[in-house]
C-alpha cells in the first residue's frame, strides 16, 4: 500500500490503512491522490479565507474543472471522465476531508445538477451545459421552496407556463448552493397545465435570468458555500430547456437528484468526520504534559474516542460506497440511460435515506468528541477543528433533515412505503376519528356545518357530471 502523502512529507492523520481502499480502481486512487495533492497545494489554504470571508471557494472548483472533475461522471465521449457514483462518493469525502468542505458541497450540488441534465440528455442540452463543464462553469441544484421549508420536493410557490415554443418561468428557492455564482441553475417547479401534486417539472435557468443577493448570506458553517435565496421572476427559456419531458419531476428526483445529492452529501459529512480525526491525530500525538510524561494521545480515554470515531465513520462510509455499488450496478458503472419510466437507483431510495441519516448524525457525534480530545486548543480557531465542527453541523438540518429521514424509514417500514404521503394527500381517518371523539354535540354540529359547506363549494368548482 503507498505511503499517503501531504506535500513532501507523510500525511500526519490516518493513513490509507484505515481507507477502504478495496471499494475503489486503480484509477480511482490516482484521482484520490491528485485531490489530495490539491488540497495540500491549495485547496486547504482557500477554505480558510472562504470560511472567514464568507468567499464563494471559486478558485477550488476551477481546479476542480482543470483536473475533469466537474466531469467526473460525464461520459468521455462528451468530454468527461466517465466515472461512477463510488468516484463520486470518493472525490466529495476527499475534497471535504483534506481541503474544503464548502467546495465540497458546492461540487456536490454541481454534480446533482449535471446528474439531472444527464438523466435525460438531448444534444441541446449537452452541447451547452455539459461539453463546456471543465471550462469551469459550475452548475447547481435549486429545489427548496420558501413555502415548504426541507420538503424540497413540493415546490407550490414556482410555476411554468407554455409561452412561444419555450416556457415562461417563475421560481422561488429559498436555499440555493452557489446561489448568484453558479453558470447554470437546474430547478424544479409545478408544470405547465399542473394538474395536481406531484405534477412537476425541471429546467436548466442560465445565470443571468437568475436574481440572487449573496451579500445576505451568512451561516454558522459551510460558509463559503453561498446558499442563500434565488428567484427567477417571469423568465422566457427556449423550449429545449426544459429536461424531460413535462411532467418528469418525481422521476427526476427519484431516479437522479435525490440519488446524487444523498450519495454526495453523506460523502461530505464523512470526509468532515475524518478531517476531524485527522486533526485530532495530530495534535495528541505531538502535545505533551510534563507533568506525567505523556503525550495526550497516551490516555486511553483518548484512545477510545479516537478508536470509536473511526469504526462509526468507517461504518458509515462503508454504508455510503456499498450503496453507491448497488447505484453503479443498477446502471452499468453509470453508462445506461434510462428511459422515462425506468428505474435503476431510485429503487435504492429507501437505502440512500438511511446512509445520509448516519452520516449526519456520525459527523455531529464525531467533531464533537474531537474536540473534547484536544481540549482548549482544538476550541481555537488556528487548528481548523472548529471549522469542522461548524460545518459538520449543516449535515443534519440540510434537506431531507434526520427528522424527516428516520421518520420515512420508520413509518415505510411499519405502515409500507405507500403510507409515506410526500404531497399531504392522503387522509388519515384515525386521527381525524380520535380529534372528533374530543368534542361535544354542539361542537360535533358546528364542524358538521363548517364540512357541508366546504363539501358545497368544493363541489361547485368541479366539472358538471354527464
Ligand atoms: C448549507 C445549506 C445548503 C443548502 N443548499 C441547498 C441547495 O443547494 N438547494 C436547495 O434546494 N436547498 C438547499 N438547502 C436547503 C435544505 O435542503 C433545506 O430545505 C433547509 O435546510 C430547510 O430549512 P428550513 O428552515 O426551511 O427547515 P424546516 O423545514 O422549517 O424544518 C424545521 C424543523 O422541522 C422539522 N421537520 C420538517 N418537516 C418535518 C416532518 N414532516 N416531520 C417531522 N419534522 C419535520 C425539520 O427536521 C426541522 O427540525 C441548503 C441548506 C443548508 C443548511
Amino acid at each position: 500500500m503507498s505511503e499517503k502523502v501531504w506535500g513532501s512529507e507523510p500525511f500526519w492523520g490516518l493513513g490509507h490503512e484505515w481507507d477502504p481502499d478495496w471499494v475503489l480502481t486503480d484509477r480511482q486512487k490516482e484521482l484520490r491522490a491528485t485531490l489530495i495533492e490539491l488540497c495540500e497545494k491549495e485547496m486547504r489554504a482557500n477554505a480558510k479565507r472562504s470560511d472567514d470571508e464568507l468567499l464563494y471557494p471559486r478558485r477550488n472548483l476551477e481546479l476542480l474543472g482543470e483536473h475533469g472533475f466537474l466531469g467526473l461522471c460525464v461520459p468521455e465521449e462528451y468530454g468527461g471522465l466517465g466515472e461512477n457514483h463510488v468516484a463520486f462518493a470518493m472525490t466529495a469525502e476527499t475534497i471535504a476531508r483534506y481541503g474544503c468542505a464548502s467546495t465540497a458541497m458546492c461540487y456536490v450540488m454541481h454534480m446533482g445538477a449535471v446528474a439531472a441534465i444527464m438523466l435525460r440528455p438531448t444534444p441541446e442540452l449537452i452541447d451547452k451545459y455539459i461539453r463546456p463543464l471543465n471550462s469551469g462553469k459550475i452548475g447547481t441544484l435549486s429545489y427548496s421552496d420558501p413555502e415548504t421549508g426541507s420538503h424540497f420536493w413540493y415546490p407550490v410557490s414556482s410555476r411554468a407556463e407554455r409561452l412561444n415554443g419555450g416556457y415562461r418561468i417563475n421560481k422561488k428557492a429559498s436555499w440555493t448552493t452557489s446561489g448568484g455564482f453558479a453558470d447554470f441553475y437546474v430547478v424544479q417547479t409545478t408544470s405547465p397545465d399542473f394538474k395536481g401534486y406531484d405534477d412537476l417539472s425541471v429546467f436548466v435557468v442560465d445565470k443571468e435570468d437568475v436574481q440572487a443577493q449573496p451579500a445576505l448570506w451568512d451561516a454558522l458553517g459551510l460558509r463559503g458555500n453561498q446558499s442563500g435565496p434565488i428567484q427567477v421572476e417571469n423568465v422566457e427559456i427556449p423550449g429545449d430547456q426544459i429536461v424531460g419531458p413535462v411532467g418528469d419531476g418525481a422521476s427526476s428526483n427519484d431516479e437522479a437528484v435525490d440519488p446524487w445529492f444523498l450519495i454526495g452529501s453523506s460523502s461530505c459529512w464523512n470526509g468532515i468526520a475524518l478531517g476531524a480525526v485527522d486533526i485530532a491525530k495530530r495534535h495528541t500525538t505531538r502535545k505533551k504534559h510534563v507533568d506525567v510524561g505523556m503525550r495526550v494521545a497516551d490516555y486511553p480515554t483518548i484512545q477510545d474516542y479516537v478508536g470509536e470515531a473511526v469504526m462509526d465513520t468507517n461504518a458509515c462510509r462503508l454504508f455510503v460506497y456499498s450503496v453507491a455499488q448497488a447505484c453503479d450496478r443498477a446502471t452499468d458503472d453509470n453508462r445506461r440511460t434510462l428511459q422515462p419510466g425506468e428505474t435503476a437507483r431510485a429503487d435504492y431510495l429507501h437505502w440512500l435515506w438511511q446512509i445520509k441519516f448516519e452520516a449526519a448524525k456520525n459527523t455531529a457525534h464525531v467533531v464533537d468528541k474531537m474536540l473534547h480530545a484536544c481540549g482548549g486548543s482544538g476550541y481555537k480557531r488556528d487548528m481548523e477543528l472548529e471549522r469542522y465542527l461548524r460545518d459538520a453541523k449543516a449535515g443534519w438540518v440540510m434537506g431531507p433533515t434526520n427528522e424527516v429521514l428516520r421518520q420515512f424509514v420508520g413509518k415505510a417500514v411499519l405502515l409500507g412505503f405507500e403510507s409515506l404521503d410526500y404531497w399531504n394527500q392522503s387522509y388519515n381517518r384515525r386521527v381525524v376519528e380520535n380529534e372528533v371523539k374530543k368534542l361535544d354535540a354542539a361542537a360535533k354540529r358546528e364542524l358538521a356545518q363548517q364540512l357541508l359547506a366546504e363539501a358545497e363549494a368544493q363541489q361547485s368548482k368541479e366539472p358538471a357530471q354527464a
